[in-house]
């Protein structure tokens, strides 16, 4: 029984695909070595990356070595390595183009730096379909051929599992940018030029941003003094506090954002047909009383059949999505190799 067991666990072993992954955000960079088994073997961060590309680039390249040397290994045994980055970018060619956080980062072609700097293959995502390809590896979109996650953060991002693959779209590979639908005509204006957009409605700095102007001048109001009339630090954690509450404003705005939360997801799933919505940040953070009342409205936006066939849950990655993020894109990355020589 021993011997079955030893040889199964070789061969599990031997299969087992090891592979680098680098989260890049506005003030750090998360590099993981990280295995097809969920095995996060090793992880390092880059601090200060509002720098000059020349200084963090090299940077990337260092950290990465040295987590597979302290590994016990060599680049040899690494298949490949995948970059998460936030958009604006262009995907395709592996260029950071003009990335908010980052004055210092234009144009920056960073794909094939770390492939010669690596010696590997390796790809670049955005960072909402990394998180999605993130739950659909390790966390809760595992055995989902058709799932959905949206990152409910300051912003809303979205990345679209469909028949077992990653939805990137045309030339613009912008598919999934499911904070974008217009959900109101001439509606409230959005960070990314439209009005109307659902993340106008649900997002975490259009909240506290449309708090903020409607709360300025209204000191007695309860969130005002939740923060100590400091009106630029009103955001989501006082809001749910004043929910929790009563407080009437706080009540009728998270009624809104649930109304048009389950506004969005009602399109999702007729469009889909998920078998689950997964949710980031605001879900898990803030628990019930944000997926509840999304649950009660949702009749009125989609049929009844998806409906029930989707369950609605919260991330199980959670904060450690990002050392998840890259490795997953890399594992992406080798099964669509795979894939394309069948
Ligand atoms: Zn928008």
């Amino acid at each position: 029984m021993y011997a079955t067991k030893s040889k199964k666990m070789e061969k599990n072993m031997a299969q087992e695909k090891l592979v680098l992954g680098f989260d890049v955000g506005g003030t750090k960079i998360g590099v993981g070595l990280g295995s097809s088994e969920g095995r996060i073997l090793g992880k390092a961060r880059i601090e200060n990356v509002d720098t000059y590309p020349e200084d963090v680039l090299p940077q990337m390249v260092a950290e990465a070595k040295k987590l597979v040397a302290g590994a016990g290994l060599t680049m040899a045994g690494i298949a490949a390595f995948g970059i998460s980055a936030p958009f604006p970018a262009d995907p395709a060619n592996g260029i950071m183009t003009a990335p908010t956080n980052n004055r210092h980062w234009r144009n920056v072609p960073i794909l094939q730096y770390l492939r010669d700097g690596l010696g590997l293959p390796g790809c670049f995502e955005n960072d909402a379909n990394c998180g999605a390809l993130a739950e659909w590896f390790f966390g809760a979109g595992r055995g989902c051929k058709d799932f959905i996650y949206l990152t409910m953060s300051t912003g809303i991002g979205g990345g679209i599992i469909a028949a077992n693959h990653l939805v990137r779209g045309g030339r613009a590979l912008s598919a999934g940018e499911l904070g974008h639908i217009c959900v109101e005509l001439n509606g409230r204006q959005c960070n990314c030029g439209l009005k109307g957009c659902y993340e106008a409605y649900a997002g975490g700095r259009a909240l506290a941003q449309r708090m903020q102007e409607e709360l300025r001048n209204k000191p007695d109001s309860m969130i005002m003094q939740l923060v100590d009339g400091n009106v630029g630090a009103i955001d989501m954690v006082p809001l749910e506090k004043a929910v929790r509450a009563g407080d009437p404003y706080a009540v009728a705005l998270w009624d809104e954002m649930s109304l048009r939360n389950a506004q969005a997801f009602g399109m999702f799933i007729n469009m889909f047909n998920p078998e689950r919505l997964v949710l980031g940040t605001l879900a898990w953070a803030v628990g019930d009383l944000y997926t509840d009342p999304i649950r009660k409205y949702l009749p009125q936006f989609c049929w009844k059949e998806p409906m029930e066939a989707c369950e609605i849950v919260s991330s199980e990655l959670r904060r450690d999505i990002g050392y998840y993020a890259g490795v997953a894109a890399a594992l992406n990355y080798l099964k669509e190799q795979d894939e394309k020589k069948r």
